[in-house]
């Protein structure tokens, strides 16, 4: 037993699954029973019970309809679907419980926000994995087949989907925190997820993609369309193809090296304050900010690409040149996110009237590009290439059709402009005149009765009626009809007034249907030129991030970087762009040189000298030099880069448990196995999670294989606080750095400044002072320090001259085997005599 509009939701339950369910009733989107549990605390919405004290008592909440887009985001965060039920038919359509579906479900993945988040999906055939990565506000589809795991794991991190797909039972060897949605493995077989893709675009076969090697990959993406198809109910139209990326050579930085470098976010609490992107985004639009993302995920390798961007930058760096078009930028449109709302049928009436006004706003960029002087400069800088499209006419017709400033819902009416639909403007002068012929019969029946005060009354449930008091009711006419007898007045309705208020009813339905007709008319003439539309949104985004490039410049004084065919970099005046941000002047700027041939320096000082700031200078401007931005620093020249691999501090993983030394060994694992001549390596306190002795070989290895590298030596930047280290300095292609400081009276004073040549002590003490410790424990070391001998600083200096060795040892000098003998002897149970064979055994060895 149940009452029938429980039953309803039951069946829709069932249809949901996993989901929780939203269902439209009235003004709300209400859930119930476990669904109402489960997303209560979660949305922090009130819990409450439906038909209570009854036996239908079941737990509820809701929230009100024009609201649940700004609910829905706390569900995903805790890896919540929701499936949005709503009526498929009008109240006056149909008599008793509304008949409702679910019309799209949204999951972490396919949820629209501003951000663009990545629905990916991975599936493995035998030993490879292939990816496919949709963003579904943007329509965005990337595919990635068959490269090694660790590859395509980086790529995945670094784009931090919100939602991952995997096949039932398949492993899942991904670190992300991706919500997991786990599909049937038939959805990923070849045969059938190639069926898929096929129908989901619309062509024939699959050669034209390039996917045909790739099993897994195939199976991915046709799992991937499949929960499209299923959330959204349909083949979104803005998903007009499929990107593979072969990408032999992968990205410039792997995630954890963009995570070290705090390029997408903070290692503090991994928001996006303090990043590289934040500092950046000087973006006027979305689709700037998000193409800038794109772009430092995948910074360039080739020279030219670079050098035109560079020049972009520097022609859009004159305040003249970059101002009025900024100003343009920041009053357009997130188009991509409004394209993806048209695809998807979920546009309201304001948001394409947005996109008109966008779009008439971008229009307007090419004109100001050659106003700003750009005219001889645009064939060659190509800053806005000539093909790209105007959407001029699709503009027009928008202007035509649609309102001014349309209403939130169509059902308000006049988001049509008069004009357009010959049948609309007649039920519309009807719905008009229908005023007119109200008042006018009200006139006609106060006359005939003599009451003065009678007036055509509306309310919801009785439609319109005529109101007389029960003082006037003796003067009511004949003609008219009792509708409704209340405590002192009668409501009553006449011939005349059913007609018109029939005729009124079936008007304002008509005008709600053609108004519908046409706004949909106009959502797929938006569609028809999606391709365009898509072109377009480009464009704007690239004129945004370059202007954004150039304001950075002009703000902090940045330099173009110049590119050098040595395999070299060269730094000058260099400063780390965050910190630059964060202290201004009172950051101080370093110097930096590996030339060809001396491509390795090994940087010591005591802790929080500088040292891991300074090599992350030299990695973050590398970074924004491979993007085409300029970089802070007086001068920069390098030769392109291949790959950033760092190495940096373990504390971020202590979290999850690892130990710390093994984290830093796997890492550094993968930078050898990785690393080519063409890389820069930054490697910040190898070997501290170890003990001394080890952590010191290991990193001094390290050192010696990066230097041995075949085919020449990547440029690699060492930082120690093991002063020993310094001794690789012999070879002369290594060379030592350290940073500066000053003692004063009994403190330290940190310069931050990179001089050459090897620190000459170790200031561990007074920073341990500095540190607050207690003045005992400090006194106390002081005295061990004291005691324990240094190596005197000859033997240091004659090191150095003496030839290089091909190969410096590795350890410090074994302990004397023959020493440890001797103490391990057990002099009392030893006659005189065992004690002189023992001694002239070893004579004798020796
Ligand atoms: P180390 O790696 O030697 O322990 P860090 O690079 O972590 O030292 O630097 C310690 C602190 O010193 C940083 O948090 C930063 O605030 C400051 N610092 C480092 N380099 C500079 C610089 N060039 N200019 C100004 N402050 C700096």
């Amino acid at each position: 037993m149940s009452t029938p509009m429980l039953t309803q939701v039951a069946a829709l339950k069932r249809e949901a699954g996993d989901a929780i369910l939203f269902t439209r009733m009235g003004d709300f989107y209400e859930l119930h029973g476990e669904d109402a549990v489960k997303a209560a605390p979660v949305m922090e919405i009130a819990l409450t019970l439906r038909g209570r004290g009854t036996e239908f008592e079941t737990p509820m909440c809701g929230v009100p309809h024009f609201a649940l887009e700004s609910y829905l985001p706390k569900l995903l965060a805790a890896g919540y679907s929701a499936a949005i039920a709503n009526p498929t038919a009008k109240p006056e359509e149909v008599k008793g419980l509304l008949p409702r579906a679910i019309t799209r479900i949204i999951t972490p993945g396919t949820w629209l926000d501003d951000d663009g988040r990545w629905l990916a999906a991975a599936h493995r055939v035998g030993e490879s994995w292939g990816i496919a990565l949709l963003q579904l506000a943007s329509g965005q589809l990337r595919v990635i087949p068959g490269e090694g795991l660790p590859l395509l794991a980086s790529t995945l991190e670094r784009l931090g989907p919100q939602e991952l797909i995997l096949a039932e039972g398949s492993p899942d060897p991904f670190e992300l925190e991706a919500a997991r949605t786990r599909l049937p493995v038939w959805r990923f077989e070849a045969a059938r997820a190639r069926t898929q893709i096929l129908a989901f675009f619309g062509w024939t076969h699959l050669e034209g993609v390039g996917l045909d090697p790739y099993p897994a990959a195939i199976g991915a993406l046709g799992a991937l369309l499949d929960q499209v198809e299923a959330t959204q109910k349909g083949r979104p139209a803005h998903i007009q193809g499929v990107n593979l990326e072969l990408g032999a050579a992968g990205p410039l930085l792997d995630a954890t090296s963009a995570r070290h470098l705090e390029v997408f976010a903070n290692t503090l609490d991994g928001s996006r304050a303090g990043s590289l992107l934040e500092l950046m985004d000087q973006c006027r639009s979305r689709l700037g900010s998000r193409l800038l993302r794109a772009w430092l995920d995948q910074p360039l390798r080739d020279r030219a690409g670079l050098e035109l961007r560079w020049r972009q930058v520097a022609w859009f760096t004159e305040d003249r040149h970059r101002e009025p078009i900024q100003k343009v930028l920041a009053s357009v449109p997130d188009l991509d996110r409004i394209l993806g709302r048209v695809a998807l049928g979920l546009a309201t009436p304001p948001e394409l009237a947005q996109l008109r006004d966008g779009l008439a706003r971008a229009g307007k960029l090419p004109d100001l590009i050659q106003e700003g002087g750009w005219f001889q400069e645009s064939q060659e800088l190509d800053v806005w290439p000539g093909d790209t499209p105007t959407c001029g006419e699709l503009v027009a017709e928008l202007r035509r059709c649609l309102a001014e400033a349309p209403p939130l819902e169509l059902e308000k009416g006049n988001t049509i402009l008069d004009g357009v639909d010959p049948e609309l403007d007649a039920v519309r002068r009807l719905a008009r005149d229908a005023k007119q012929v109200m008042l006018e019969l009200e006139e006609e029946e106060r006359a005939a009765s003599g009451i003065n005060s009678l007036k055509i009354k509306y309310n919801r449930v009785f439609g319109y009626y005529f109101e007389i008091t029960k003082a006037n009711l003796a003067s009511a006419p004949a003609h008219f009809i009792r509708k409704q007898t209340l405590a002192n007045a009668e409501r009553f309705t006449t011939e005349k007034l059913m007609a018109f208020e029939q005729r009124l009813l079936s008007a304002e339905s008509d005008l709600l249907r053609l108004e519908e007709a046409q706004f949909k008319r106009l959502l797929a003439r938006v569609l028809e030129d999606r391709g365009a539309l898509t072109r377009l949104a480009r464009a704007v985004a690239k004129v945004d991030v370059l202007c954004a490039f150039a304001e950075r410049a002009r703000l902090s004084g940045w330099t173009r970087p110049e590119v050098s065919e040595d395999r070299e970099l060269i730094l000058a005046g260099a400063r780390h762009p965050m910190l630059e941000a964060r202290l201004g002047r009172e950051c101080i700027p370093n110097d930096l040189r590996l030339p060809a041939g001396s491509s390795m320096a090994v940087v010591t000082g005591p802790n929080m000298g500088g040292k891991s700031t300074f090599l992350r200078t030299a990695a973050l401007l590398a970074v924004l030099a491979q993007v085409g931005s300029f970089v802070p620093a007086e001068l920069m020249r390098f030769s392109l880069v291949d790959r950033i691999f760092t190495r940096i501090g373990a504390s971020d993983f202590l979290a999850k448990g690892q130990s710390t030394f093994m984290v830093e060994m796997t890492e550094t694992a993968r930078i050898l196995n990785q690393v080519t001549p063409a890389s820069l390596v930054i490697l910040d306190e190898i070997g501290r999670g170890t003990s001394t002795r080890d952590g010191l070989a290991l990193a001094e290895a390290i050192a010696l294989h990066l230097r041995d590298l075949k085919g020449g030596e990547p440029r690699t930047l060492f930082a120690t606080h093991y002063f020993e280290l310094t001794r690789l300095a012999d070879d002369p292609r290594i060379q030592n750095l350290h940073v500066e400081v000053q003692e004063w009276e009994e403190h330290l004073l940190f310069l931050h400044r990179i001089a050459e040549g090897p620190a000459d002590r170790s200031y561990g003490i007074q920073v341990a002072r500095l540190a607050g410790l207690p003045r005992s424990v400090i006194a106390a070391a002081q005295r061990i320090l004291a005691e324990t001998p240094e190596k005197p600083l000859e033997e240091k200096r004659s090191r150095r001259q003496a030839p290089v060795q091909p190969a410096l040892p590795l350890f410090e000098p074994e302990p004397d085997p023959l020493r440890e003998e001797l103490a391990a002897l057990d002099l009392n149970r030893m006659t005189p005599l065992e004690v002189m064979a023992w001694v002239a055994a070893r004579q004798k060895g020796s």
